[in-house]
């Protein structure tokens, strides 16, 4: 059941801004509210007031240059998916943004909202930190900008200050013969092990290393280490295989519904093998 709380529209970020100094940790920034409503039903979380953040014009909108992409934090999965310019500047993610839970949750949850709660059974986190994307923050001391790789911090834990809200999200756009790929495996509402997969193959070799980051396995997205994969053979099975051991070898995987220890390793092999196969097969 839900106990009574109060709900503080703002227009402005400086006003969220100035609301989450006033009520401290008995405030939470509410945009879609997938998470937090529910988490405030199951009585697993209780905020007395809620700084809705929706009708802050600017944050719905999501903007492209020659080089970045920025998701402001109000925009939902299902903005994302259907805009334009993210289907055109990135469709991996546009795709991964279209396999998120289902229609409703995507119609309601924002991406931003999925970075702040740090629920490790994520699907955008892993390619985010592939691309090397950003998220932007404004609290009492004025903007920063932090690395999603260091945003999320632990299983529900965040970098965000008590003072601060997430303005947007942006993404370096990879270079025009980068190809990204997410894959993920799942049997509940969330994914079990998602991996994404960056990287150029030309002449069936990787130009430079690939990128690789598991997510939803572990307590949080764990990038791979690929150097020693730098110009290798991008289609030969013991490349691909040498990947997926060391993405086995980079995650600590935690035993749920969704299946043991020994189950998720091995799935993050599997999966990590069809993100990295991706690539070749998309290859120049
Ligand atoms: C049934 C179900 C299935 C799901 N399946 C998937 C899935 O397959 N893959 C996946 O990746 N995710 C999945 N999710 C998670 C979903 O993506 C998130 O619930 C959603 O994106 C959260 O966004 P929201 O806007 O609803 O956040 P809210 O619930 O409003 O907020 C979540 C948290 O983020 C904070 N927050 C929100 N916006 C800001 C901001 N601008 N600044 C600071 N803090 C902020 C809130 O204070 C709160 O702590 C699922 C969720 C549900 C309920």
């Amino acid at each position: 059941m839900l106990r009574r709380f109060d709900v503080h529209r703002v227009t402005s970020v400086a006003e969220a801004v100035a609301l989450r100094q006033r009520f401290g940790e008995d405030a939470a920034i509410y945009a879609g509210g997938t998470e937090l409503l529910l988490a405030m039903k199951m009585g697993v979380a209780r905020w007395p007031h809620l700084i809705d953040v929706k009708p802050i014009g600017s944050l719905a909108q999501i903007s492209a240059s020659t080089d970045t992409l920025r998701i402001g934090a109000t925009a939902t999965h299902w903005d994302i998916e259907r805009n334009p310019l993210v289907a055109e500047a990135l469709p991996a993610l546009a795709q991964l943004e279209a396999n998120v839970a289902n229609v409703r949750v995507r119609a309601a949850g924002t991406l931003a909202g999925n970075l702040a709660f740090g629920e490790p059974h994520a699907d955008p986190p892993s390619m985010l930190i592939a691309l090397g994307a950003r998220v932007l923050l404004e609290g009492r001391a004025g903007s920063r900008s932090v690395a999603v790789a260091e945003f999320i911090t632990g299983m529900y834990e965040t970098a965000l200050a008590a003072d601060e809200v997430i303005v947007a999200i942006e993404i370096p756009l990879p270079g025009k013969n980068v190809r990204a790929a997410y894959v993920k495996f799942q049997i509940l509402e969330r994914p079990s092990v998602g991996v994404a997969a960056l990287g150029t193959v030309r002449d069936g070799r990787f130009v430079g290393a690939p990128t690789v980051v598991v997510g939803a396995v572990d307590e949080m997205a764990r990038p791979v280490p690929t150097a020693q994969f730098a110009g290798a053979d991008a289609r030969d099975a013991g490349t691909l295989e040498a990947i997926a051991d060391a993405a086995r070898a980079a995650v600590e995987p935690i035993a749920d519904l969704a299946g043991s220890v020994e189950f998720k390793r091995h799935l993050v092999g599997v999966i990590t093998q069809r993100a990295c196969a991706a690539l070749a097969a998309e290859a120049l």
